[in-house]
């Protein structure tokens, strides 16, 4: 079997509803799930959510991937999911994170506030190489931020 690895980038819609609250509530168990799931299954990434919209990137072995993007895609909680790159890769770029979350804290907000500025935060706008750079530059301050 092989273990090549590979990057999947895709953005969704958020669909929860009933406000701040239910929303909040749904990403903790979002990710506590996604970890849980993603370690048994070597996948590492980072999730993104900002003005209404979800962005994620997953690395790992391909069937693991593809078994994890059919369970978020038939997922309620969000809709309008769109593929955008699925690649292989050299190297994990987020190798210690099970499933990081960006956009929770002030300095994170403001850090992205350019790109919204632009486009409204609107994923649809941007490539999957644009949307797995900008993860990643996030990731990285995140890392700095709590070193
Ligand atoms: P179970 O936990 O047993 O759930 C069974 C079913 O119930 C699933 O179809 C699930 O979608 C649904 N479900 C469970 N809780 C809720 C709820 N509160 N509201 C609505 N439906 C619910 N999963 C990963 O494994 N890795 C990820 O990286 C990942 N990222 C995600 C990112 C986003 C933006 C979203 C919305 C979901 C993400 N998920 C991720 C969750 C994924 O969609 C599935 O819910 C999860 O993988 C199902 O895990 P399970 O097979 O162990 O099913």
């Amino acid at each position: 079997m092989s273990d090549a690895l590979y990057r999947l980038v895709y953005y969704s819609r958020n669909l929860v509803a009933g406000g701040e609250q239910a929303l909040r509530s749904n990403l903790e168990s979002i990710l506590e799930k996604s970890r849980i799931n993603n370690g048994r299954d070597a996948i590492t990434g980072a999730l993104l959510f900002n003005s209404g919209c979800f962005a994620q990137v997953l690395e790992g072995p391909l069937q693991q991937l593809e078994s994890a993007f059919e369970r978020i895609q038939q997922d309620d909680r969000h809709g309008e999911v769109s593929l955008l790159a699925l690649d292989p890769i050299a190297a994990r770029s987020f190798p210690d994170w099970a499933m990081g979350y960006i956009g929770g804290s002030a300095e994170q907000s403001e850090s992205f506030a350019a790109i919204g500025q632009n486009s409204g935060f609107d994923p649809a706008r941007l490539n999957g190489e644009q949307l797995f750079e900008l993860l990643k530059d996030l990731a990285l301050q995140e890392e700095a931020a709590a070193a």
